[in-house]
């Protein structure tokens, strides 16, 4: 098949380079990736977002990249992209006209909009995939959440126009089904991770004077760093380790580092938090493999990569039983999952995991064989063409994709 993604912002370029990628870039390199491999003919749509990108550029990994000129050739931040969405369509339109693909999937809301602005009337199926929806980050940032007033209209709309939306989990398609959008035409794909790097060390636990337990990921305040922290308080002789953030350089400037650095003072636990910074990437898995448990306990989470990580490496999570974690973390077999906003369950999980070496073993066990069987991207890709190839031959009717 001839497949085109759109992806407005998010360049599957930066994933392949390794520089500043979030989730949407990798995902997007990952499927572009996979299908190349499995025969199809791959087109990202991405914004020129800087003058010196050629037009089209051929990938080592098999896709091809073709950078849209929609908006100024230069760095816009997601939330100001929506005035040229419209532009970003024609575009599409144009080169759509002479050489349509059989389909289109669209990555977040807005390359939705330039996705079916650039299919009218061409009979070629779009498909949506949100990544995170604006109803629940309106929900859980009220007057903080700076993305577009429009947003949550459009992504209602988005939903039941699609030919069909592909949803990351299963509480965003519980989320789908209150925007009107009829269940037959949601599946459900997950995001998967790399694992050849994120797997457990060959040697097993190394002995520690005193356990440790890691939090990592982007620090804002919605990410629950500060729960972790309180926590930390009823877990007598615990070290936490703090990944994410601005370099130490900065953290003087930095509010929610002083934040959380004040939370940590006052919950009387300074002397057991450790800030490390950003960690590269590339380091991750050997930091994961350092430590007895991670705690990821944000307030809302669209998908949540860091406890499937974490499993994978062997590593038993704590995790707000919120969103996505609702099918990566199955609660006491490969993790456990305690209510969002409460250091005190985060801090009776933490203790109870630390107590029981036995059962942690056979958790981190159980978190590395779910963490391979479920979230493998080559199985993945093929779990998105299957939806692809439903849509083809009957646009509107698609049921199903893997168990959550
Ligand atoms: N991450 C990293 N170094 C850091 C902090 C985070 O490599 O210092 C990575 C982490 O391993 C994970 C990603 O950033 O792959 C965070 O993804 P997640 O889905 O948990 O959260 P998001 O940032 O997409 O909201």
């Amino acid at each position: 098949m001839r497949i085109d993604l759109v992806s407005e912002h998010a360049s599957p370029l930066a994933a392949l380079g390794g520089v500043d990628a979030g989730g949407q870039n990798v995902h997007v390199a990952e499927l572009a990736g996979g299908l190349a491999r499995r025969g199809h003919d791959v087109v990202v749509h991405t914004r020129r977002d800087d003058t010196s990108l050629p037009q089209v550029v051929r990938t080592s990994a098999g896709f091809t990249v073709e950078h849209v000129p929609a908006g100024p050739p230069t760095h816009v931040p997601k939330d100001h992209l929506l005035p040229y969405m419209e532009e970003f369509g024609r575009q599409l339109a144009k080169r759509w006209a002479h050489d349509p693909p059989d389909l289109v999937h669209a990555h977040f809301w807005m390359s939705g909009l330039a996705a079916q602005r650039g299919a009218a009337g061409s009979g070629v199926p779009v498909l949506q995939t949100f990544h995170a929806l604006g109803r629940v980050k309106r929900r859980h940032q009220g007057a903080e959440d700076t993305s577009p007033p429009e947003r949550i209209d459009v992504e209602a709309d988005l939903a039941r126009s699609a030919d069909a939306v592909i949803a990351t989990c299963s509480d965003e398609v519980a989320e789908l089904a209150e925007m009107g959008l009829p269940p037959e035409r949601a599946a459900v794909v997950p995001c998967g991770i790399d694992l050849a790097r994120f797997r457990p060390d060959p040697r097993g636990v190394p002995v520690r004077a005193r356990p440790r337990v890691l939090c990592i990921g982007r620090l804002v305040e919605r990410k629950g760093v500060d729960i972790a922290i309180r926590a930390l308080a009823d877990v007598p002789d615990a070290e936490l380790l703090i990944a994410g953030g601005p370099p130490p350089a900065q953290w003087s400037s930095d509010p929610e580092v002083a934040r959380l650095e004040a939370v940590a003072l006052e919950a009387g636990v300074a002397d057991r938090t450790r800030f490390l910074g950003q960690v590269e990437h590339d380091r991750a898995p050997q930091l994961y493999r350092s430590v007895d448990v991670v705690v990821s306990v944000p307030w809302y989470e669209p998908f949540g990569t860091v406890p499937v990580e974490a499993m994978a490496c062997g590593v038993p999570p704590v995790v707000s039983a919120v969103g996505g974690h609702l099918d990566t973390v199955i609660d006491g077999c490969t993790g456990l999952r305690v209510p969002p906003h409460d250091p005190a369950a985060v801090a009776e999980a933490v203790r109870e995991l630390l107590a029981r070496p036995r059962w942690r073993q056979e958790m981190s066990e159980a978190g590395v064989e779910w963490a391979r069987s479920r979230y493998d991207w080559n199985k993945l890709v093929q779990e998105t063409e299957v939806v692809y190839r439903q849509v083809v031959a009957a646009p509107t009717v698609v049921s199903g994709g893997g168990a959550p």
